[in-house]
Formats: structure tokens, sequence, C-alpha cells
């Protein structure tokens, strides 16, 4: 039985629902914040409290909160054919014209998408896929995934054995046989006097040595965020998967892009491995698939990949593998229509014509005495804080100095992320430069104040 007689909002939230990756003394002192609606980059509380999100919701509202757009061509599906699955030789007409786009805006030549609910789903059928192919081509062995260390790549018991964050031991896990690399954040974990170059070849040659410790043949695949997000906004250090792309050729291993977050636009072009310049096997889409709209994920395979799974199912005349919301029609016609949003309705051109404008602010910031670093691509950035900016050294963990500025900001009217000792920024597509602007003005009111009590 519910409790009837709470009177709050707050207090009805704490009482039935339990709360995932909240920082729950916050809660405690402040209250959970209860929200209407949204308009454009606005969301709005219970008590009418008008909050620029700077997150896009959680990275992937890309189109704000109540795109006309997208609202249409759901209700539209809904009306048309509100729900079905992909089974049994069965799927929607909007499933099939998903594909054939996703393939068409893909970076690859040909390709074949399976679909799932989420990115952390993506992920885990990706992995499955790599499995499956190993026994099915007489490599049974050939288990093993490598990642990066602060990658994050979903919550199921394998992405989340994928995901390089230390939270994760609470459980368990990893499982054995997931491995994480270094990562390649240079202002961090640059050695004295290592230049970029020489830290990017030390990343390549941790892998190499890795593959070759761990046995070539043991490795079903590496997985990479183009641009790390959920690890603090890392982007990675210069030539990085130019380096890294021809030791895992040479072993055979397939590099698989988790475009979760990068992909639709956010840095610049459609896919983050366009930014950098690199044709993975496999991408991993979510989040921005559908604007945030529909829960949605989506394995693409590229041609090779395609090929070999392709002749593994043939073989035993089935991939037993699927979810019952796989392929939705309804996710699917919004996911149709939000890429239709963001690469036809001038959303990706304004990423582009913002970036500047973004890198400008982050850069203004970076220079307080308690930024160390700004880094960022396209419309994803982060602003880091430290104690000491020439030794870099953090503040006290007991501090807890991005939650306060998290704080800060809320009380400002700004909702932005603390990630570790980071700020993360990541607005909305149709972010407008008066909105940078105010983004930036609030930012600035919360870190002075914060930096002022702890500094
Ligand atoms: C969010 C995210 C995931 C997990 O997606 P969910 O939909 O939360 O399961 C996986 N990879 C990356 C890069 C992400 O940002």
């Amino acid at each position: 039985m519910s409790d009837q007689t709470l009177n709050s909002w707050e207090a009805r939230a704490d009482a039935n629902s339990f709360y995932g990756f909240t920082d729950l003394p916050t809660i405690k002192e402040r209250g959970t914040t209860v929200l209407t609606h949204g308009k454009g980059a606005y969301v709005y509380d219970v008590h009418g409290r008008e909050f620029l999100d700077a997150n896009s919701g959680l990275w992937n509202m890309v189109a704000g909160f109540d795109h006309p757009g997208l609202i249409a061509a759901a209700k539209a599906q809904y009306d048309r054919f509100p729900g079905y699955h992909a089974f049994f030789g069965r799927m929607s007409d909007q499933t099939v014209m998903l594909s054939e786009k996703l393939v068409e805006v893909s970076p690859f030549a040909r390709g074949k998408v399976f679909y799932t609910n989420s990115g952390s789903e993506a992920n885990d059928t990706m992995v499955k896929m790599l499995w499956f192919l190993g026994g099915a081509e007489g490599k049974p062995q050939r288990r093993k995934i490598l990642t990066r260390t602060n990658g994050y790549h979903g919550v199921t018991a394998v992405s989340a054995s994928m995901t390089g964050k230390p939270y994760n031991s609470v459980f368990g896990l990893p499982l054995d046989g997931f491995i994480h690399l270094s990562c390649p954040h240079y202002w961090r974990f640059g050695k004295d006097g290592e230049t970029e170059t020489q830290f990017t070849a030390r990343m390549a040659a941790e892998l190499e040595e890795t593959i070759l410790r761990e046995g070539a043949d043991t490795i079903a695949g590496f997985f990479a965020e183009p641009v790390m997000g959920a690890g603090g906004v890392i982007p990675p250090s210069a030539g990085y998967f130019q380096a890294v792309q021809p030791i895992l050729k040479k072993y055979g291993i397939p590099l698989i892009a988790d475009e979760v977050i990068t992909g639709f636009g956010r840095t610049g072009a459609t896919w983050g491995c366009q930014t950098y310049d690199f044709i993975p096997d496999a991408i991993i889409s979510s989040k921005n698939l559908t604007a945030g709209f529909f829960p949605m994920g989506a394995v693409i395979l590229g041609p090779e990949l395609t090929d070999r799974l392709q002749a593994a199912a043939d073989a035993i005349e089935e991939f037993p593998h699927g979810f019952t919301a796989s392929g939705h029609p309804v996710g699917c016609a919004i996911a149709l229509k939000a890429i239709d949003v963001v690469m036809n309705e001038g959303l990706a051109e304004n990423v582009r014509t913002l970036t500047p404008l973004f890198e400008e602010g982050l850069k203004r910031l970076s220079e307080k005495k308690n930024i160390g670093e700004w880094r960022g691509k396209g419309l994803m950035g982060a602003l880091e804080a430290v104690a000491d900016k020439d030794t870099k050294r953090p503040f006290d963990g007991s501090l807890s100095v991005s939650e306060r500025i998290a704080n800060a900001c809320t009380d400002q009217g700004l909702i932005c992320r603390p990630l570790g000792q980071a700020v993360v920024l990541c607005p909305p597509f149709i972010f407008t430069p008066s909105d940078m602007d105010k983004m930036f003005d609030r930012l600035e009111k919360a870190l002075d104040g914060v930096f002022a009590e702890v500094a």
C-alpha cells in the first residue's frame, strides 16, 4: 500500500521510488525535483520553477522537450499501429524503413541493423553476437572483451562489466574476461615530460601488449566511445584511433564504436567516428536515435560483420536473440523523424554553428584558478575542477565539489551534471546563442559561489 497521506511531491517520490544514479545525501537535503513538462531547452517542476537543461535530459533530448514534429510522428504511429514485435519473420513497415535509413546514414557501404530498447542492451547484444561468431567460426575461446577505464557502456551485467568505473565493484563486477585498458586522457594521465604523441603511442603499445599477453584468439572485440561521455566528456588523445585500429586489424579484432552519445551530430559530424576519421566494424546507437522520445537502441553492423553473422545464423537457421519490443513501430517512426529533423531541419548545422561559442565559453571559465582543464568536441564539453591548477590536484572527495556546483546551478535555474570532479555540459541541438549565454552566466555564478566556499 502506498501512503496516501503524504502531501508533497518530494515526499511521495521518496516514499515509493527507488533512486538510481542519485546522490542520496543531496536528495535528503534538497528533495527530488519533480518535473511536469518542458518547452524547447527548458523543463518545469511542480512548483513552476524553470530550468535550462544544459544536458539535453540525459544527453539524448537533442531536439528539446516539446518538438512538434516528433510528437506528431509519435501520435500518427500510435494511431496507425501502436505496437508490434520483430520475431518469427514479421516486423513493421516502420522497422524496415528505419533499417534502410540507418544503413544509408551509417559510414558503411552496406550493413544490417538489430534493435534493442536501450544502449546497454545494444552493447550486450553486440557482445552476444561476437560470442556467437566465436562459436560458429570454431573459436569458442574468443570471448574476452576489451574496453577502457572510464568508458561507459551501460548497466546490464555485461555492459556494466564493459563500463570502466569503480562503482560496479559493489555488484562484484566486472565479470571475468572483461579487460579495461587505460583511459586515453592526456591531461590527466600523461606522464611528466611525455608529449601527447608519446602518450598515444603508449596507449597503443598497452593494447598490443594486452593482446599478446591474453592471446589474440581469446579476444572477441574492442569497444570504444569516440568521445567518452559519462566518463566525464573525454576526447581521445591526438591520433588515438589511428594508432589503435591498425593493431586491432593486425590481430583480427573488431573495433566497435559505441556512438550512443556521439551519434547523430553531437560532435559536429553525423558520427563520432567521422569526426575522428576512422571506420569501425559496427556502431552502437541509442539515446539521440529517437531524440529521447522513445527507449530504443540499435546495433548497426558493417559489411564484414554482417556477412559473418549472416553465415553463422544461416548455419543454425536462426539467431536466437531479441527483445519483445525490438524494432517497435512507434520507436522506429520516431527515430525516422528524429534523424530527418536532426539532419535536414538545421539541428546538425546548429551544432556546428554553436560549437565556437560553446568552446569560447568553456575556455573563458577554464581561466578560473580552480578549473584545471576545459575539454570537449562539438556540443559536449566539461570543466574539470581542481584544488591546485599547477599540480592538477583534485579537491578532497569529502568536499563533493562537483555535486555542490551542480546544486548551485540548480539554484540558478540551470541543470548540468557533476561527473567525478568535472561539470559536464551537453546542450540540446536547438540551443540558441542566448541560451548559451544564459548557461555560462548561471554556471559562472555557481562556480564562483562554490569555489569561494571550498578553495
Ligand atoms: C547511455 C550510454 C549507454 C547505455 O544506454 P542505456 O540506454 O542507458 O542503457 C551505453 N553507451 C554509452 C556511450 C552511453 O552513453
